[in-house]
């Protein structure tokens, strides 16, 4: 594996440099050295790929059956849309397949590999060498210049230079995996826009006074609706508020100030079961109880009607009881932040960008893939496989 260590001072003038070897700057780069173009790429990290190996709890979800714009969030999803025709979650299962790394559907079409993620990124690192890409590890790239013909990258061990630029490296969040803002300064600094960054697919913070804190630990099926967005999935309860995929989800769409509205019940109707003349002799929380913990039941419901038998209820009663298992509602007071993210929203403006090719319309020969753009994609494998996607894009289009 040419993974090339710091004391690589002096390269010549390339056809392409990529900066960042994540997902995308990876496929960027093995498509265009596929295409005969000499490749560097460069990473500030040790190791390539650092948040594919940490994605999906090492498993990496790394793509979705059912990735369309929808699943996106941005100043125009429909910006995604023609690089994902070209790169469909079939071409990703193939890739794996012909790499003999064994994968598995979950739930909601998402797909993981049944193996370590790191097998992900050694095959892309292997293709990479053998498309003759110069890869080069611990290389920060500072500052970028564009002359007429060539881009100029500094780093501390000296400058490279190429004809064409990926800026490929990724967003703020997770900065434990090495992540920072280093790829939006370059974009900036080469005459770009930047929509303000924030952490979504982040765990939400509740207010002290929530009466649904203590619970952590306890996990269930929920549909969450945020705004005009309604997520089921599964939610668990922490010590600050809620995760799990159904609040990550609904992280994408949260903005400060806006509420959730629960639905701790989506499979049933309380009502029903309250009607139900079998149910009539049960107490209010033995009879929710059947179907959640316990200890969620007596937070959940009003202590005055928790100890009721149901068949002494009066019909305003049932109706408050209804709304309080699936209408729940309350305002986080913020996200854990880009520390806890794994992703970030915002970026560079993607109308400053061809959607067919990724090239800059502010830079010619200069390309954004990735998360550095601003496209965050929803929990399931659709932020790898929009890296994967717009890498593509690029890799297919420099230089042609
Ligand atoms: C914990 C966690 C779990 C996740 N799980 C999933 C999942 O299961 N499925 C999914 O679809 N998505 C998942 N994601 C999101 C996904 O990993 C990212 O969206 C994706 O990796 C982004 O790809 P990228 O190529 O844009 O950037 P990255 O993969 O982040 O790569 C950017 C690279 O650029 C390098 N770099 C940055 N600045 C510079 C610089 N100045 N000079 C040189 N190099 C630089 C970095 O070191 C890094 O290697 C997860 C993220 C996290 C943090």
């Amino acid at each position: 594996m040419s993974y090339v260590s710091p004391s690589t001072v002096s390269i010549p003038a390339r056809d392409l440099l990529v900066i960042g070897a994540g997902a995308s700057g990876l496929m960027c780069a093995m498509v265009a050295g596929r295409r005969g173009l000499s490749v560097t790429l460069a990473d500030a990290a040790a190791r390539p790929g650092g948040k594919i190996a940490v994605s999906g709890g090492g498993k990496a979800n790394f793509t979705n059956l059912h990735i369309t714009p929808e699943q996106y969030v941005g100043a125009d999803t429909a910006f995604c849309a023609p690089a994902l025709e070209r790169c469909t979650p079939q071409d990703m299962l193939n890739y794996a397949d012909r790499h003999g790394i064994p994968w598995e559907e979950r739930e909601h079409g998402r797909i993981f590999c049944r193996v370590s993620a790191r097998r992900l990124i050694e095959a892309l690192v292997k293709d990479c060498a053998r498309a003759g890409c110069v890869m080069l590890a611990k290389r920060a790239v500072t500052a970028v210049r564009a002359t007429d013909a060539l881009f100029t990258a500094d780093t501390d061990l000296g400058p490279l230079t190429a004809r064409h630029l990926v800026i490929a490296a990724g967003s703020p969040a997770w900065p434990q995996a090495g992540a920072t803002d280093g790829g939006l300064r370059l974009a900036r600094s080469l005459g770009h826009s930047v929509a303000p960054v924030r952490p979504v697919l982040v765990p939400l913070n509740m207010p002290r006074e929530w009466a649904l804190h203590g619970l952590e630990g306890i996990s269930l099926a929920v549909r969450i609706r945020v705004r005009d967005h309604v997520f089921a999935d599964h939610l668990l309860f922490t010590h600050q508020g809620i995760s799990g995929p159904a609040a990550l989800l609904a992280s994408c769409r949260w903005e400060p100030g806006t509420a959730l509205e629960i639905d701790f019940l989506p499979e049933r109707r309380f009502s029903e079961l309250l009607d139900a003349p079998e149910c009539g002799k049960l107490l209010v929380r033995s009879l929710l109880s059947r179907h959640m913990a316990r200890r969620l039941a007596d937070k959940l419901l009003p202590p005055e009607l928790a100890a009721r038998k149901v068949a002494e209820l009066s019909r305003a009663a049932r109706t408050l009881l209804h709304a309080t298992v699936h209408a729940h509602t309350v305002t986080p007071t913020g996200t854990c932040g880009l520390r806890r993210a794994e992703a970030a929203a915002g970026g560079v403006a993607t109308r400053e960008v061809d959607a067919r090719t990724m090239e800059s319309r502010r830079c010619p020969r200069l390309y954004l893939t990735g998360e550095v753009l601003d496209v965050a994609g929803y929990l399931g494998g659709y932020n790898l496989h929009w890296a994967w996607a717009s890498g593509k894009a690029a890799g297919e289009s420099v230089g042609a």
